[in-house]
């Protein structure tokens, strides 16, 4: 479905008012699967070349899209080989609605959430114990000196254990992307972990946040008005509950898991929920929408029924990576006519009342009746319209 919506974006609301030149790629799961999945590499790097990618949802093939595209292979996710290209850190921010009842009143202003995804339990071996016995972990220094072992538990019956890891390398490069991102949006930074229980694991995520905020960030935070600061995550989730938000949070890879989906609930809609990749030196950034590719709407679509598919996150995806190209060629005009179109977006919704269905569902429930909604399309042209006159405004 998104690649509908993407289409009427891209020659509707992009092209007729920029002179682009864009490097296409198409990830398709057609294409993907002519090329062997070497498109998807090739517009990492591209990505890396130019500094800026911005990305439409795409489908990760399940064992059913195996059967219905006739695929080669179960090929990965797009997202997870382009991240593993840039590295980095992918950042979720939700576009604010006046209009729209949120299940926290309280947040008036974003929570950016980062979740480094990294290691962790992502990438831990786990065990069950079929029985009494003992556990062991042990180190082997690659240099040949003697290993390291340490006593984790004797079993006295069935049982389960785990193992994982994490690198300085990147938690380092986590860091520096958390610090770029809160230097962007000029909100202060929070960094939570459990440093109280797992003092020599999250320790050292503390240790090195603090480190190179010291040595790194902290003169230029000042100057903007913000700070970092380390919250045990437990302090940190009741803080955010009780924010007006306004501030990045940068999740361990568990962590953020989980908090990340409780944003998305807590401002209203996956439509209204966009994410960038920054690398950790602030240099490139890739953007897309939060949520995939809805599929469920395309049955609709298929079935020729209509539908109400919020487009204003894949909107986004094209205003915040042409954001950071303005910012890197200081080209305020660009800058202008992107914040002229998300302005539009969200004041179609909130001063006209024009709106998908998801957030008509979000304000009316049950009570929701049809006159409540339009279809994607009208949206569309209702946001079409007001971009228009505000970019004719803006030349008197
Ligand atoms: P999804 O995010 O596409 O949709 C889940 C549900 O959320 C939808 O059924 C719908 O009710 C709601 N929703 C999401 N976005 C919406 C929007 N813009 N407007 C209105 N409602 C919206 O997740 P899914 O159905 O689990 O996955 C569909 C496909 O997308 C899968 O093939 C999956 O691999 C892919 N996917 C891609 C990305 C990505 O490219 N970043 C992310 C997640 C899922």
């Amino acid at each position: 479905m998104t690649r509908i919506i993407w289409k009427k974006i891209r020659e509707e609301l992009i092209l007729p008012y920029l002179q682009l030149d864009i490097k296409y790629y198409d990830l398709g799961l057609e294409y993907r699967d002519e090329t062997n999945d070497q498109v998807t590499i090739e517009a990492a790097n591209a990505i890396l070349e130019h500094k800026v990618g911005i990305k439409c949802a795409t489908i990760t093939p399940d064992e059913a899209r195996v059967q219905e595209f006739k695929l080669k292979e179960m090929w990965k996710s797009p997202n997870g080989t382009i991240r593993n290209i840039l590295g980095g850190t992918v950042f979720r921010e939700p576009i604010i609605l006046s209009r729209i009842p949120k299940p926290i009143p309280g947040w008036v202003n974003p929570i950016v959430i980062g979740r480094h995804a990294f290691g962790d339990q992502y990438r831990s071996t786990d065990f069950v114990a079929p029985g009494p016995g003992k556990l062991q972990l042990v180190y082997t220094p690659a240099d040949g000196k003697a290993p390291t072992v340490m006593d984790v538990y004797d079993f006295k019956g069935k049982g389960v254990a785990m193992s994982m890891y994490n690198t300085d390398e990147s938690i380092t490069g986590f860091a520096h992307s958390s610090f770029k991102m809160a230097l962007s949006k000029k909100m202060p930074l929070f960094m939570s972990t459990k440093n109280t229980i797992m003092k020599k694991y999250d320790g050292r995520f503390k240790d090195i946040f603090q480190e190179i905020y010291e040595s790194q960030y902290k003169d230029a935070f000042e100057k903007v008005g913000i700070y970092y600061e380390h919250r045990l995550i437990d302090d940190m989730v009741a803080q955010a509950i009780k924010s007006s938000g306004g501030f990045v949070w940068a999740c361990k890879n568990y962590d953020g898991d989980v908090q990340s989906d409780i944003l998305a609930q807590g401002f209203g809609s996956l439509g209204m929920m966009t994410s960038e990749l920054i690398t950790p030196d602030g240099d490139v950034i890739e953007s897309e929408a939060a949520h995939g590719t809805v599929t469920r709407h395309y049955r609709e679509y298929q079935k020729g029924n209509e539908t109400s598919t919020n487009p204003v996150a894949s909107i986004f995806a094209w205003t915040r990576g042409l954001l950071h190209r303005a910012k890197l060629d200081g080209n305020e005009e660009l800058k202008k006519f992107c914040l002229d179109l998300e302005a539009a977006c969200v004041e179609t919704i909130d001063k006209d009342g024009i709106m998908t269905k998801d957030l008509a569902l979000a304000i009316h429930g049950k009570a929701m009746k049809r006159e409540h909604w339009v279809v994607t399309d009208k949206y569309m042209d209702a946001v079409n319209a007001k971009l228009q006159k505000k970019l004719v405004e803006g030349t008197t």
